[in-house]
């Protein structure tokens, strides 16, 4: 019998690369990746190299995957990364880095980004003591993500703190763990950033 893989298993596999979108099953061997490391469908073996437009677009799609965004939000991010001074490509991935889901997920808050929305748009999150519910909200040095004070939220945080425990946090956010909160210390660098993505093909890309 077939074994039921989900859509976010398909869109890893279809980018030929591990996404770690489903939290702790992407470090089992359930992962469906390291399982089969094809495309899925039917037809993949006959596809041939990609374009360059092909390569291009999947690390596009790749970024836009990786952080959970939409065509639209992706393009905003895009614009704004051109007008900042620098390399638009590392800013465009420090500004993804920034996003308030994301700073949940690697303070180890929640198994994968995709539950770290969810905790903040169900209100369970704060940043420097005010409830933030936007998932897209940028954070800056100096700000402290927690969650919120009352025992629901913090007893969520912590069950899923055990439950991803030993997974490593970047050196920008430091973990207080008696606090049970996270403080921006820097501002993330294009090192920082795991996302298996060549950015300035995504930028010749959306540069046309
Ligand atoms: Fe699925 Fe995670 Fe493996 Fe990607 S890395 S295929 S999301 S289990």
């Amino acid at each position: 019998m077939a074994r039921y893989i989900g859509p976010q298993c398909r869109l890893c596999r279809r980018e030929g690369e591990k996404l770690f979108l489903k939290g702790m099953r992407c470090d089992t061997v359930k992962c469906a990746i390291t399982k089969r490391k094809y495309p899925p469908g039917q037809f993949t073996w006959g596809r041939g190299k990609l374009s360059k437009y092909g390569i291009q677009f999947r690390e596009k799609q790749k970024v836009k995957r990786f952080y959970g965004i939409l065509e639209r939000q992706f393009q905003n991010y895009f614009g704004r990364a051109e007008r900042q001074k620098g390399n638009t490509g590392e800013n465009l991935l420090n500004m993804l880095e920034r996003r308030l889901d994301n700073v949940v997920y690697l303070l180890t808050f929640a198994a994968s980004r995709k539950s770290a929305r969810q905790l903040i748009l169900h209100g369970h999150i704060t940043v420097n003591n005010k409830k933030v519910d936007i998932a897209s909200y940028l954070i800056k040095v100096g700000d402290v993500v927690k969650p919120k004070n009352n025992e629901i939220s913090q007893n969520i945080v912590k069950a899923n703190i055990e439950l991803v425990k030993g997974r490593n946090i970047p050196a920008w956010i430091q973990f207080r763990t008696d606090a049970l909160e996270g403080v921006v210390t820097q501002l993330p660098t294009r090192e920082d950033s795991s996302v298996p993505v060549q950015e300035q093909l995504i930028v010749e890309l959306c540069s046309k």
